[in-house]
C-alpha cells in the first residue's frame, strides 16, 4: 500500500471504546520491546506515529491508526515482560482477546518475533494457538534481522517456524533499521485485506 496519510485515531481498553469503523483492520502483537512500534512506523514511513517506549509493558492500551481512510492498523499492548505481575498479564490477555473476538472488521494479526532469539517462548506459542483456534489469520514477522549475520538468518527462521508449527517460508524477514522486508509485509497485509 502507498501510504498517503497516517493518523492516530484513539486508544481503547475495551471493545466499547474501539472506534466504529467499516474499513479493514490489521492488528500487531508481540512481546514488549520486540520492535512493534518501529515496525508500524516503518510501514507508514513515519518516525514517531507510534511512540516507542523504553519502559516495556507500560502502555496497556489498544491504539488505532487510520491509514488513507482505507485501513486501520491496530497496535496491541506488548506482552510477556517479566516484571509485569501475573494479574496485569491476565488483564492484558482478557483485553486483547475481547478485542480480537469482537472486531468484525479484523482481517489478521501480525505476530512479531525477535529474530535473534532461538525460538518463541511458551506465551507466544500459546497466543498463536489461540489465534489459530479462533481462525484469525496470522502473519508472522521476524524482526531485528539486521542484527543477525545473513547466513544465520535462514537457520533462525527455521527454528522459529518449527517452534511455532508453521512453514518457514511464512515468516517474513524484517528490519526497521534497514527496511528489509517492508514491501513483503505490505504485500502480505494487502493480501489479508483482500481476503473475504
Ligand atoms: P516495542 O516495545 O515492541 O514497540 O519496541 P520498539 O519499536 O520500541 O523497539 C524496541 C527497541 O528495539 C528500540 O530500541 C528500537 O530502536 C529497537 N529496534 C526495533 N526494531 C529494530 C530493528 O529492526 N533493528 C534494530 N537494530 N533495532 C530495532
Amino acid at each position: 500500500m502507498h501510504v498517503k496519510t497516517a493518523t492516530f485515531v484513539t486508544s481503547a481498553t475495551k471493545p466499547a471504546e474501539c472506534p466504529q469503523s467499516d474499513v479493514p483492520e490489521i492488528a500487531f502483537a508481540g512481546r514488549s520491546n520486540v520492535g512493534k512500534s518501529s515496525l508500524i512506523n516503518c510501514l507508514v514511513n513515519r518516525k514517531k506515529l507510534v511512540k516507542t517506549s523504553n519502559t516495556p509493558g507500560r502502555t496497556q492500551l489498544i491504539n488505532f491508526f487510520n491509514i488513507n481512510d482505507a485501513l486501520m492498523l491496530v497496535d496491541l499492548p506488548g506482552y510477556g515482560y517479566a516484571k509485569v505481575p501475573a494479574k496485569v498479564r491476565a488483564q492484558w490477555r482478557s483485553m486483547i482477546e475481547s478485542y480480537l473476538l469482537s472486531r468484525r472488521v479484523l482481517k489478521g494479526v501480525v505476530l512479531i518475533i525477535d529474530a535473534r532469539r532461538d525460538g518463541p517462548n511458551a506465551q507466544e506459542v500459546d497466543f498463536l494457538n489461540w489465534l489459530q483456534k479462533h481462525r484469525l489469520p496470522v502473519l508472522p514477522v521476524l524482526t531485528k534481522c539486521d542484527k543477525i549475520k545473513k547466513n544465520a538468518l535462514i537457520g533462525q527462521r527455521q527454528k522459529n517456524a518449527h517452534a511455532l508449527g508453521l512453514e518457514a517460508q511464512m515468516l517474513i524477514h524484517f528490519s526497521a533499521k534497514t527496511r528489509l522486508g517492508r514491501d513483503e509485509v505490505w504485500e502480505a497485509i494487502d493480501a489479508l485485506v483482500m481476503e473475504e
